[in-house]
């Protein structure tokens, strides 16, 4: 597709030490990220923990407490919104309502007093690359939740920023077009290159959509990592509950045998764990396992297996959940692909393979 965004697609962000305080509330405490050129940069965190704020520093509503940000090595955390050349997509779109979609997405070529004739190409080139070119006349208000949504995007590439900036852009969106919205946002990344800073609380969206992920709790960043390193390596207790390791279990390595360590629970639940360089016999550990890497068999023993009986059976299509209290007395979850027909008060065994468990530090 034409690129409007082509004049600028190589800019880095730095930011250095950042924090904001509102009164007593410290919303972002001293964050350090390195944001290379061309990267799709995820802030990933629950609600509250600070990503809104950081993203409102980057675009300029926001002056920072502490700390400095700068685009490819130079300080901007010290001049105005509109010279930082960034664009924002906020969660609501916030379009005008009164302005037709040619007029919405051209409002920020007028402010800068771009010509008519340069205007109209580039409102054309930004409303092609979102496909919305024969909706040009109409008004926000005469369109789709996600056909605003890519209005917005327009609106915000038009004026070819050096960093795009996106909270939660796709939330508004119902599950299926929420999908397809991101494939598109996906594309639309590899086809410019451009510089993005996204901010959800959604894991799925952030791994599927990152180069990079930032995972953020209570204003500081738990763990930077590419999406394969946040999701198979978390760094801890935090980090592994957020991107979906449910089930947890305190303990201590007690011995060892062959490749695994031999970890005993509080409760007396012993299983094997695969050996790791940061740990030895004698230490307390956290160990955890993901709903889906836990078998659900009948009649089976052994190393790693545990009893248990079902609480809650939960049919969702492709997968069933499944809450099941173990005979040390932990509720386990488990997701099953496909439907297996265990009934709530069935008794199992469950099996937790050595090789899918992960000890975690705690938070
Ligand atoms: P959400 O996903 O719900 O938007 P968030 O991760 O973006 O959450 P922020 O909006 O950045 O979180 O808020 C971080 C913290 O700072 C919260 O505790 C919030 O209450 C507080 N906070 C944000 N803005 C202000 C403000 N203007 N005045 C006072 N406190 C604020």
């Amino acid at each position: 597709p034409q690129n409007p965004a082509g004049a600028q697609t190589s800019t880095s962000v730095q930011i250095e030490h950042v924090t904001k305080r509102f009164g007593n509330t410290t919303a972002v405490n001293d964050v350090s990220l390195n944001i290379k050129s061309g990267e799709f940069m995820s802030l990933l965190g629950p609600s509250g923990c600070g990503k809104t704020t950081l993203l409102s520093m980057i675009l300029g509503i926001l002056d920072v407490t502490d700390g400095e940000i700068s685009f490819n090595a130079t300080r901007v955390d010290d001049i105005p919104m509109h010279k930082r050349d960034v664009g924002m997509v906020f969660q609501n779109y916030a379009l005008f309502p009164h302005m037709s979609i040619r007029n919405n997405v051209g409002f920020g070529l007028d402010m800068r007093k771009v010509p008519k004739k340069e205007r109209e190409k580039r409102v054309e080139d930004a409303l092609s690359l979102v496909q919305l070119e024969t909706l040009a006349e109409r008004y926000p208000k005469q369109l789709s939740g996600g056909q605003q949504q890519r209005v917005a995007l327009a609106r915000a590439l038009v004026v070819r920023p050096k960093v795009l900036l996106l909270d939660e852009p796709l939330s508004n969106l119902d599950a299926k077009l929420r999908k397809e919205m991101r494939i598109q946002l996906k594309r639309l990344h590899q086809d410019l290159g451009i510089t993005t800073i996204y901010v959800t609380h959604d894991q799925e969206e952030a791994l599927s959509l990152s180069t990079q992920v930032a995972v953020m709790s209570q204003g500081v960043v738990q763990q930077i990592g590419t999406p394969q390193e946040i999701f198979l390596h978390p760094c801890n207790q935090f980090v592994a509950n957020f991107i979906g390791y449910a089930n947890f279990f305190e303990g201590r390595l007690e011995g060892e045998s062959g490749d695994n360590f031999i970890f005993r629970s509080e409760d007396g639940l012993v299983l094997a764990t695969k050996k790791d360089q940061a740990h030895s016999v004698g230490d307390s550990v956290l160990l955890t396992i993901k709903p889906e890497n836990i078998k659900l068999v009948e009649g089976l023993s052994g190393r790693n297996s545990v009893g248990g009986r079902v609480v809650v059976s939960d049919y969702v299509g492709n997968t069933t959940g499944y809450e099941v209290l173990s005979e040390f007395g932990d509720h386990l979850k488990v997701n099953v692909l496909g439907f297996e027909s265990f009934p709530e008060g069935t008794e199992l065994t469950l099996y937790l393979d050595p090789a899918h468990l992960l000890m975690v530090a705690k938070e």
